[in-house]
C-alpha cells in the first residue's frame, strides 16, 4: 500500500499554484515567528477576505446569516474564524485547527546580566527543544514589552539585514573533552541558554551630574546612568533599549519575548522542492488551514479555523485549546444567528467535524531505525492522516473511527489530494500528542492530519512543497463536505 510521490502527477498549472503558495507561505513564517505575530497577521488577511470583528456584531446585536464572516480573538494569541453556511448551524461545524506557538527561547523576567565584559539576557526555554541545537545560530528577538500604562511596545530585532543579531555561544572542541563525553541531553544545560547580547562598555565621562558632594549618578538619573559604573556593557545596552523603544529594564518584568533563529525560510534542494524555516511545526498547518477557510465560497456547513497557542507545552492556558475561549465563541456566534442556548450549542459542536492539523514526523533516512516504513509518512506524498497519536500503547491519543477516516479517504479522492496515512515512528519508539483530544471531548468526529516535517522542533524545520499544497488542497476539500 505504498502511497506515489505527489510530484509525478502536476500539470504546468498546478505547479505555477503550488510555486505561488510556497512563496506566500515563506513570506509568511518569516514575517511572523510567534503567535501574535501569527494571530494578527490571520486577522489582517481574513478582514481583506471579509471577515469582521465577531465583538462588533455582539456589540451592534446585528444578526448573522448564512455569508457572514466574523472572526475573534483572544489576548492577541489564538483566534477564531467562522464562515457562516447555508445549513441550519445545529447540523455542525466543518472545523480546522492548528497551533500557532512554536518551540524557542523566552527571555527570563529579569533576563539582563554582565559577567566580564560581556552582557546577556537569560532565558527559559518553551516547548521540546534538543537544547545543543540552538547554540552559535544567529537569533532574533520577537515580542512586546508591556508597561504599566498598558502601553504595548512591539519588538523586533534581528530580522531586517541592517539589524544586529543575537546568539548562545557555545564551547570549542578544543577543550570540550568533557562536554563532549555528556549525554545530549546535558551537553548544553537549560539554563547556559543566555543569549550573548553585548561587549561594549558605557563610558560616562562625568557622572557625577548632580551637585549633591556624592559620587556617582542622581537620584532621578536614567536606571542605565545610575548602573553604568558597575555593569557598564548592560548600561549601554539599557541606553539603547531606552533610546529605541522607550523601555526600562523594569519593563522586562511584563514583556513576552521570543528568541528565535534569524532570518528568513528558503528554497531547499537543487531542484526547490522543499521549504527549510523556523515555525513550520505547526504554522505549515494554521497557514495552509487558514488560507482554505478564507477561500471557499459560502459553503453548506458551517466552516470554522481555529488557530491555538500553547500547543506546544500541552494546550493550557487562556489561548491554549482547553480554553473555553472557542466554545465561547461558538456559543456567541450560534446566539446571533437565532440558534442561541447550551442544549443547541452542545448538539451543535456533537454533530461538528474536525480535521486537527499538526505536523507529522517524515521518515529521515539518517534515522531509519526509528521508524516502521510501511506506516509512517514520506516527504512528497501528500497530506498525512493520523488514525492515533499517543505513545506507549496509544496513551493519550485522541482516535478516530474508522467511519470517520472512510470518510476523510473519500473526501481526499474526490477531491484529488495525495495524501497517506502514519504513525509516529516505531512502537514505543517514543510519540506525541496534538490538541484532537479536547475537542473530541464534544463527542465530535476529530482526526490528526498535516505536514510531514523533517527535524521538527529544531531551529531550522524542512517541509515539502508538494505536501504544502495537498494540505491547502485537502482542507478545502474538507471545508465543502456536507
Ligand atoms: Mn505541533
Ligand atoms: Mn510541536
Amino acid at each position: 500500500m505504498k502511497r506515489e510521490n505527489a510530484w509525478k502527477n502536476y500539470s504546468d498549472e498546478e505547479l505555477v499554484e503550488l510555486e505561488e503558495l510556497a512563496r506566500s507561505y515563506k513570506e509568511f513564517i518569516s514575517s511572523n515567528k510567534t503567535e501574535r505575530e501569527c494571530a494578527t497577521a490571520a486577522i489582517a488577511l481574513a478582514e481583506a477576505k471579509g471577515y469582521r470583528p465577531l465583538e462588533q456584531a455582539i456589540a451592534e446585536g446585528r444578526a448573522l446569516k448564512a455569508g457572514d464572516k466574523v472572526w475573534s480573538h483572544t489576548r492577541g494569541k489564538a483566534i477564531v474564524l467562522v464562515h457562516i453556511g447555508t445549513e441550519p448551524l445545529e447540523k455542525g461545524f466543518n472545523i480546522l485547527g492548528a497551533h500557532i506557538d512554536s518551540p524557542r527561547l523566552d527571555l527570563k523576567q529579569n533576563p539582563l546580566y554582565e559577567t566580564e565584559d560581556l552582557a546577556l539576557l537569560d532565558t527559559h526555554y518553551y516547548g521540546g527543544i534538543k537544547k545543543y541545537q540552538w547554540v552559535t545560530l544567529p537569533l532574533a528577538l520577537h515580542g512586546v514589552v508591556v508597561k504599566t500604562d498598558g502601553t504595548v511596545v512591539p519588538v523586533v530585532i534581528g530580522e531586517d539585514p541592517d539589524d544586529p543579531v543575537f546568539c548562545v555561544t557555545d564551547l570549542l572542541p578544543h577543550l570540550g573533552r568533557e562536554q563532549m563525553s555528556k549525554k545530549a541531553s546535558e551537553v548544553v544545560a537549560a539554563e547556559a541558554l543566555d543569549v550573548l547580547c553585548g561587549s561594549r562598555p558605557l563610558i560616562i565621562e562625568d557622572d557625577d551630574d548632580d551637585d549633591d558632594g556624592k559620587d556617582g549618578a542622581a537620584d532621578d538619573a536614567p536606571e542605565w546612568k545610575k548602573r553604568a559604573k558597575k555593569d557598564p556593557v548592560a548600561a549601554f545596552a539599557l541606553k539603547l533599549l531606552e533610546g529605541k523603544y522607550g523601555i526600562v529594564e523594569e519593563d522586562f518584568l511584563s514583556a513576552e519575548i521570543e528568541v528565535v533563529p534569524a532570518g528568513r525560510a528558503r528554497d531547499l534542494g537543487f531542484d526547490r522542492s522543499m521549504v527549510i524555516g523556523y515555525g513550520q511545526d505547526d504554522r505549515v498547518c494554521a497557514y495552509t488551514s487558514l488560507l482554505a477557510q478564507l477561500a471557499i465560497e459560502t459553503p453548506g456547513r458551517t466552516a470554522v479555523c481555529v488557530l491555538v497557542d500553547k500547543e506546544e507545552i500541552g494546550s493550557v492556558g487562556a489561548t491554549g485549546m482547553e480554553s473555553l475561549f472557542f466554545e465561547n465563541t461558538i456559543a456567541e456566534v450560534m446566539e446571533l444567528t437565532g440558534a442561541g442556548g447550551m442544549l443547541k450549542l452542545h448538539r451543535a459542536l456533537a454533530a461538528s467535524k474536525m480535521l486537527s492539523s499538526d505536523v507529522s514526523a517524515a521518515f529521515d533516512p539518517g534515522y531509519a531505525g526509528q521508524f516502521e516504513t510501511k506506516n509512517a509518512a514520506f516527504l512528497g506524498r501528500g497530506l498525512v492522516f493520523n488514525k492515533f497519536t499517543g505513545a506507549r500503547g496509544k496513551s493519550s491519543s485522541n482516535d478516530a473511527t474508522a467511519e470517520f477516516v472512510a470518510r476523510m479517504r473519500r473526501v481526499m479522492d474526490e477531491a484529488g489530494v495525495a495524501f497517506q496515512l502514519s504513525e509516529m515512528g516505531k512502537v514505543d519508539a517514543g510519540g506525541g500528542g496534538t490538541i484532537a483530544f479536547i475537542p473530541a471531548r464534544y463527542n465530535m468526529d476529530v482526526i490528526d492530519s498535516g505536514v510531514p516535517v523533517l527535524s521538527m522542533h529544531a531551529p531550522w524545520e524542512v517541509t515539502s512543497k508538494a505536501d504544502i499544497y495537498e494540505a491547502r488542497k485537502g482542507y478545502e476539500a474538507f471545508l465543502l463536505d456536507d
